[in-house]
């Protein structure tokens, strides 16, 4: 039993260590046509990025590894994969509530972790990306990378959800998580100036967390940083 454990938890680290290399260096990809020289003279914070990612990379997997053999050998988990388990319509509302509560968990952690006392031992490290490229997405210290890496694995055995729906948050929480500090803003002008942009977090917005730091703390909507007046609106530099 432990042999299975520990392989499902080294084979979540592999997986979640190539999806980063893969959607970050794909970005990055992107970024070097999108604005050229835009990676010239952040070598060595690239490297660190990459480093601390990739140390990040065995915290999310270890729990997600546990996690998954409990699911396929245990039964644990509400995650289901008959399509009748639950209601139709409840189908897409799960991937919005995960998204909603991993986001007001990031809220609340983001601002604890910008208190002095705690941004030196904790965030200290993200905020070192100046500026942030496609590499800095799992850029963290250690201590912050344990609260981010227990959201979805806790998330799962309280909120139901179709294996494809938590599929989609993953999709979403690695694309997000890419863009977010890539430099640029991927997303239409017209998406991101409307009404419903004004609610969602994309590079524009998060581009200003990093410029400014104490401000738009939220991960994918804008809510709560409203709600707290803590949203001081997007980046006027991408
Ligand atoms: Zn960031
Ligand atoms: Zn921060």
């Amino acid at each position: 039993m432990w042999t299975a454990i520990l392989l499902s938890a080294a084979a979540m680290t592999a997986i979640v260590a190539l999806r980063y290399l893969a959607s970050s260096g794909i970005f990055a990809l992107a970024t070097n046509r999108r604005l050229p020289g835009y990676h010239a003279k952040l070598g060595k914070q690239i490297r660190s990025e990459i480093g601390w990612s990739l140390a990040s990379a065995a915290i999310y997997g270890i729990p997600a590894g546990i996690v998954a053999w409990g699911w396929q050998e245990r039964g644990w988990t509400r995650i289901y994969t008959e399509s009748d388990a639950m209601p139709l319509w409840y189908l897409p509302l799960a991937p919005l509530l995960y998204l909603l509560l991993h986001d007001a968990w990031f809220y609340w952690t983001h601002r604890l972790m910008h208190r002095p006392r705690w941004f030196k031992a904790m965030h200290a490290v993200h905020h070192a990306s100046r500026p942030p490229t496609a590499w800095a997405a799992m850029s963290f210290h250690p201590w912050e990378a344990i609260t981010g890496a227990m959201v979805i694995p806790l998330l799962v055995f309280l909120v139901p959800i179709h294996v494809t729906m938590l599929g989609l948050v993953l999709l979403v929480m690695t694309v997000m998580g890419v863009t977010n500090h890539m430099g640029w803003e991927m997303f239409p002008r017209a998406l991101v100036h409307s009404r419903l942009g004004g609610w969602l977090i994309t590079a524009s917005h998060h581009q200003r967390h990093h410029e400014e730091y104490r401000c738009n703390y939220g991960l994918y909507f804008r809510h709560w940083d409203r709600l707290c007046r803590t949203d001081k609106g997007l980046s006027e530099r991408i």
